[in-house]
C-alpha cells in the first residue's frame, strides 16, 4: 500500500491536471482517479471520485448526493446546488454550492481540500504544537454585546469562558483568557494578546441576536482567501487567519459537534466569516455563537449554569478530539 503525502498529491494534481484533466492516485491499495471539470468558471471535483478516495459508497438522487461507509459510521450528505452539507448529521457550509448534472455531482476543488478533507482525514491537518489555549469571552465593560431586558451577552460568555478554562486546565492544558473580569477590551487587544502569548488555539465565545423565532448554535472559522463568507462578501488577500485554513475547519467542526451532542439546539452549522479576531490571529481560531439571547426560550437557557457547563464541556471535548487528530497528523 502506498501512502501519498497530501501536500505532494495536490502539487501533482495541479501539475498533472494541466496535462490530463485528472490524476490517478494510489490509495488503500487501489487506484483512485480523481477527475476534474470546469463549472461556473471554477475547477470542480467529481463527488463520485471523492467517494472512492475515502472508500465510501456513492448515491445520487435529484436532490442530494450521499457518500457513506458500509458500517454507517461515516455519512456525508451534499444538497444539490446548495452550500449546506452535513457529516454524520452535523451541518457545515461549503464555500460554494454543489453542482449536479444527470447522475454526476461536484464540489469545488477548494471545498474538497479546505472544507471536506479536514473533516474526514486527520492526516490533512498541519502539525503544530499545542502549548497555550487562549479563551476569548466576547465584549466586556461598556460593550455589553447582545442585550435583552434580563440578560447580557458579556456576562454569559464570561461565565462560559471561565468554566471552559477551568475544565481545560483540569485536562492538563495551559490556558489564558483575554479577559477574566468585566473589562473593556478592543478586538486588537485580544489578537495582540494571542500573538504575545504565542497562543496555539484561539477560541472566542459569544451569544447571538436576531428576531425572536431564530435559535440555534453556529460556529465560525476564517474564510479562505478568495472565497466568500457564508453570509457574503469576498476578499482576496491572504490574512494571518489563513495560516491554518485546514485546521480552522477541523477545530470548528469538532467543537461544534461536541457542543451539539450535549445541548438540545438547532444546528445552524459550521460557517465561514472574516470576523476581526479570526482574521488577525495566526493560530487555528474559531468563534462560537452559543445560542440566541433574542429567542425567549434559548435566552433563558443560556443564562443557566447547566447550559454554560454543557457548552464548556463540549468545547473541551472538541479540543480533545482536535488534539488527537493533530497527534495522528504528526505521526503520518
Ligand atoms: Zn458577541
Amino acid at each position: 500500500m502506498t501512502t501519498v503525502s497530501f501536500r505532494r498529491l495536490w502539487f501533482s494534481l495541479t501539475v498533472l491536471l494541466l496535462l490530463f484533466g485528472g490524476v490517478a492516485v494510489e490509495l488503500h491499495g487501489a487506484n483512485v482517479r480523481i477527475r476534474y471539470t470546469w463549472l461556473q468558471a471554477r475547477r470542480h471535483v467529481y463527488l463520485r471520485d471523492i467517494a472512492s478516495y475515502y472508500n465510501l459508497g456513492y448515491s445520487v438522487s435529484d436532490e442530494q448526493t450521499v457518500l457513506s461507509s458500509r458500517d454507517g459510521k461515516r455519512r456525508l450528505v451534499f444538497t444539490h446546488r446548495k452550500p449546506m452539507s452535513s457529516y454524520n448529521g452535523v451541518n457545515f457550509y461549503l464555500l460554494y454550492p454543489t453542482q449536479a448534472q444527470g447522475n454526476q455531482s461536484f464540489i469545488t476543488e477548494e471545498d474538497f481540500r479546505l472544507t471536506v478533507d479536514p473533516l474526514l482525514r486527520a492526516n490533512a491537518l498541519q502539525a503544530h504544537p499545542l502549548r497555550l489555549i487562549l479563551i476569548d469571552p466576547g465584549h466586556g465593560g461598556k460593550d455589553l454585546g447582545g442585550n435583552t431586558r434580563s440578560a447580557r451577552e458579556k456576562e454569559i460568555v464570561l461565565a462560559t469562558a471561565r468554566r471552559t478554562a477551568q475544565l481545560l486546565r483540569a485536562k492538563g492544558y495551559t490556558v489564558a483568557m483575554t479577559r477574566t473580569g468585566d473589562a473593556d477590551l478592543s478586538l486588537k487587544a485580544r489578537t495582540d494578546l494571542a500573538a504575545r502569548l504565542g497562543a496555539s488555539l484561539f477560541i472566542s465565545i459569544h451569544t447571538n441576536m436576531a428576531s425572536p423565532a431564530v435559535s440555534g448554535l453556529e460556529t465560525f472559522c476564517m474564510t479562505p482567501a478568495g472565497a466568500a463568507s457564508t453570509h457574503g462578501g469576498v476578499k482576496n488577500e491572504k490574512e494571518p487567519g489563513n495560516t491554518y485554513d485546514i485546521n480552522n475547519m477541523a477545530l470548528a467542526f469538532e467543537i461544534h459537534r461536541s457542543i451539539l451532542q450535549r445541548i438540545k439546539s438547532v444546528d445552524r452549522g459550521v460557517k465561514r466569516a472574516r470576523f476581526y479576531v479570526l482574521r488577525q490571529v495566526s493560530c487555528p481560531a474559531i468563534l462560537i455563537e452559543t445560542g440566541f439571547l433574542s429567542n425567549p426560550a434559548e435566552g433563558r437557557r443560556l443564562q443557566t449554569v447547566a447550559h454554560q457547563q454543557m457548552v464548556a464541556e463540549g468545547i473541551v471535548e472538541g479540543v480533545l478530539r482536535y488534539h488527537s487528530a493533530l497527534l495522528r497528523a504528526a505521526g503520518k
